[in-house]
């Protein structure tokens, strides 16, 4: 398994929260929702200096800076959920405090950005999202998309967040299939 990280990364900051390396190749997109306007070098930096046993491989701020906290390499402790995250690319976004959560318009256009470079990069085709929680925790029917709430008892990613996966998936699934029809001139 040969790993690399985003080139759209604005800000590195390393936590020590993380279990080196990973032991799956990555195969899954877990997006969850930060419950603060953050940018992306605060979160990073919190993932940094907290003595909660918490972190996620990117942050996404809501100025649509994006930070790595966890190389993708290694697993991140962020969705309650040792199997996923050992396949999963786990991402913050900043979002409100309250419900639904909701993420500025900077913070979603980067996340698009995000999700479709590691997709690329770690030769996943295409994005397939369910709204049924069997198919995603089970991976049927190539469902390759979970949420915090899967695995615990938490609203994350929040409803604004988890009413989108559908149309992340899309987005996302929109630049992958441009960039298949550009190499196959
Ligand atoms: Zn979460």
């Amino acid at each position: 398994m040969k790993f690399t990280n985003s080139p759209l990364v604005t800000y590195t900051n390393i936590t020590s929260h993380k279990t080196c390396p990973r032991e799956k190749p990555i195969d899954t997109i877990t997006i969850h929702c930060m419950v603060s306007q953050w940018t992306a070098k605060q979160c990073c930096d919190y993932f940094a200096n907290t003595r909660r046993e918490c972190s996620s491989n990117y942050a996404v701020g809501r100025d649509g800076s994006i930070g790595l906290s966890v190389d993708e390499k290694d697993r991140s402790w962020c969705s309650s959920n040792a199997e996923n995250d050992n396949r999963a690319i786990t991402i913050e976004v900043a979002s409100d405090k309250e419900a639904p959560y909701a993420v500025t318009d900077a913070a979603y256009d980067a996340l698009i950005s995000l999700v479709a470079d590691v997709c690329k990069r770690n030769n996943v085709k295409k994005l397939v999202w369910s709204s049924e929680k069997e198919d995603r925790v089970n991976h049927r029917n190539g469902c390759n998309m979970t949420v915090h709430r899967d695995f615990s008892n938490k609203f994350c990613p929040g409803e604004y967040l988890y009413e989108r996966q559908g149309e992340i998936a899309e987005r996302v699934n929109k630049i992958l299939s441009a960039g298949e029809a550009c190499e196959k001139r």
